[in-house]
């Protein structure tokens, strides 16, 4: 079998990640005598690091706050990975070139069809956020038929910045009530993570919305919670999580991985 000698994940903090767990679960349940482990990195030892992985042949993923760094470290980005503007998944290749791709777009196309039952088409989309999560949704959404993009975020000028990448669907919003409008709404912000707090006053979002947050936590998000209490189909980000990681596993290893092992490996409370 082909792949990685050696499989890490690159971050700042990562002691909190799930990745772990749910690679360790894919990788004994294909029968890969591998671990996967969670480097924190000091931006200074980062280019160093880059180096000695090549040595290793390993490969890995990415986290906060180094996606898009580890973009312009590689040799190759795919398309994907360029429209996004960061790499999450990374391998070395035969000949010992640094590749990067980006399956947080394919994980939230994943999370939106296991919540709205297949990809949307002709839909408005309201996005909260404009930073690397933010710019994977609106590459979804420009994958889709016919589908737009209302993007709100607390620093305007981010969001102005952001719509201009993918200006033939995306267009920034200076009122949350636009993004709040939407038929699907998605928290692309890292509000809530550690808190209880809502990226978007639930009782704004339309009746019949669809809701999607990206930020994920034991027991669901307050936010998704919240929305489903008000009758919307909601999901939060272990979805995108597991669908993410299970991609890059079939990119470092060329075999199916096992979803409902990684699924399992995560902790529900
Ligand atoms: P990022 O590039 O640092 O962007 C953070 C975003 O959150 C920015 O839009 C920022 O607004 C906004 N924000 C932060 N604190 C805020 C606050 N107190 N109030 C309002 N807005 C606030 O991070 P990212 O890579 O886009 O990640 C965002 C979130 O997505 C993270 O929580 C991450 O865990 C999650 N994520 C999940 C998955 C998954 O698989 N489920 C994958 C990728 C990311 P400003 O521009 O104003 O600072």
């Amino acid at each position: 079998m082909r792949g990685p000698e050696r499989l890490v994940l690159l971050g700042h903090p990562v002691e909190h990640s799930l990745s772990p767990r749910m690679q360790r679960a894919a990788l004994k349940s294909a029968g890969i005598a591998l671990d996967y482990e969670a480097i924190d990195i000091d931006p200074l030892a980062f280019d160093s690091l880059i180096g000695r992985l090549r040595e290793l042949n390993a490969g890995g993923n990415v986290t906060i706050p180094y996606k898009e760094r580890m973009r312009i470290a590689c040799d190759e980005v795919t398309p994907i990975a360029d429209l996004v503007g960061a790499v999450n998944t990374f391998w070395f290749d035969e000949r010992r070139r640094l590749i990067g791709d980006n399956t947080d777009v394919g994980g939230f196309k994943a999370a939106v069809r296991d919540v709205m039952g297949s990809d949307p088409s002709e839909l408005t989309v309201g996005v909260v956020g404009a930073g690397g999560a933010a710019a994977a949704v609106l590459a979804a959404i420009e994958s889709w038929d016919r589908c737009i993009a209302h993007v709100y975020n607390r620093t305007p000028e981010r969001a102005r910045i952001l719509c201009e990448r993918f200006r033939s669907v995306a267009n920034p919003v200076d009122d949350i009530g636009a993004v709040a409008g939407a038929q699907l709404v998605v928290n692309a912000t890292s509000v809530g993570l550690r808190d209880d707090a809502f990226p978007l006053d639930p009782s704004m979002i339309a009746p019949g919305a669809v809701v999607v947050d990206l930020v994920y936590r034991p027991g669901e998000t307050a936010w998704v919670k919240a929305a489903r209490t008000r009758g919307h189909r909601s999901r939060d980000g272990i979805a995108m999580l597991v669908e993410q990681g299970a991609l890059a596993f079939e990119r470092w290893f060329g075999v199916t991985a096992d979803r409902a092992a990684m699924w399992e490996a995560i902790p529900k409370s």
